[in-house]
């Protein structure tokens, strides 16, 4: 299990090492952004059995014992509780408390379960039994359901020993307000451009530039993105498929995927619109002759509202081809407005 922490995360790690003063923190990031790795690289920093004196900005040494267990994720004194579905990003074997017996067969579950935060804290309650603390990491924690969330926010107000939590979170809004301000935050900031790039490089992807604007600025995002296929070339040529409702050519785009980058795209219009460049599709062309601008601004905010509604259902099992259609021909008639009715 490599350690290596992204290195647009190591900014943010020093400064929370830096900042701590609560005994737990909640980290706020979307998943692209790593928060699941930047906490475990919390947890690896308070384990460490270097002294503090020998480990500048207080980050984990990497080749103490302590180090070396948070790597192989059998350190006793730290518990990773994540939902089964994100238990190989957390580094951990395939359900291994084999709470049923179809593990196999069913999708994985994404809820973090009550009897699992109970037994965890069970776990955190024990004396620890090698480093001076013990470690709770909850990962998503809006993942957790209003008895999970009780049960683990009295512990959260008295904790019986010496521990810290640390809570991962993609969406703070869908965290039980208790929870929350029981925790210090931190929010991971968007991924430095130039440091994103230079790592998309070092990672072999070619025209990194044109996959990291389509995916938002998200580093992570566009690597998984080009590997399945959408890379610069397919970037590029993005735009004007649309533009052209070349939906065979996007045929096996997963919905959620496609309905994103229609919302950039039909940002990028609407910065046009209004004077400035396109920013994830810089080869979206402006639109040619006179624009009615006005009409065109109406029409795209209405297509970007319509879009997140459909971003929102995005995971359920549509007819795809159909699907596509819709999606194309809605938004190429809004970026396309000069002419057409509302
Ligand atoms: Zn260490």
């Amino acid at each position: 299990m490599s350690a290596a922490l992204h290195p647009w995360l190591d900014a943010p790690l020093r400064e929370a090492l830096a900042r701590q003063q609560a005994h737990a923190l909640l980290v706020q990031g979307a998943q692209d952004r790593g928060p699941l790795d930047f906490s475990i690289a919390l947890a690896r920093a308070w384990l460490c059995e270097t002294p503090a004196s020998q480990r500048p900005g207080g980050l984990a040494c990497g080749r103490c014992g302590g180090c070396h267990l948070v790597d192989e994720r059998s350190h006793p004194d730290l518990r990773l509780l994540v939902p089964e579905s994100l238990r190989a990003a957390a580094g951990l074997p395939a359900d291994e408390a084999g709470e049923s017996g179809s593990a196999k067969t069913r999708k994985p579950s994404r809820e973090i379960k009550v009897d699992a935060v109970r037994a965890a804290l069970e776990f955190i309650g024990l004396t620890p039994s090698r480093a001076g603390l013990k470690v709770l990491l909850i990962h998503p924690a809006e993942e957790l359901n209003l008895v999970a969330a009780n049960a683990l926010l009295k512990t959260l107000e008295e904790p019986p020993g010496p521990m810290r939590f640390v809570l991962g979170c993609g969406a703070p809004q869908a965290l039980l307000p208790t929870l929350r301000s029981r925790c210090q935050s931190v929010v991971l900031p968007r991924p430095d451009r130039e440091a994103a790039l230079a790592w998309l490089q070092a990672q072999g992807l070619q025209d990194a530039a044109i996959v990291l604007d389509a995916c938002g600025g998200e580093p992570l995002r566009a690597l998984e993105q080009a590997r399945e296929g959408r890379d610069a070339e397919a970037w590029r040529r993005f735009p004007s498929q649309v533009l052209q409702g070349d939906g065979a050519g996007l045929a096996g785009w997963p919905l959620p995927v496609l309905v994103e980058a229609l919302q950039r795209l039909c940002e990028d219009r609407l910065r046009q619109a209004l004077g400035l460049p396109a920013r994830a599709f810089p080869q979206l062309e402006p639109p040619k002759g006179p624009v009615a601008t006005e009409r065109m601004i109406a029409a795209l905010t209405e297509t970007a509202a319509w879009l997140r509604t459909r971003a929102a259902q995005a995971d359920h099992p549509w007819s795809a081809p159909l699907a596509i259609e819709a999606l194309l021909q809605r938004t190429r008639s809004a970026l396309d407005a000069r002419s057409r009715p509302l």
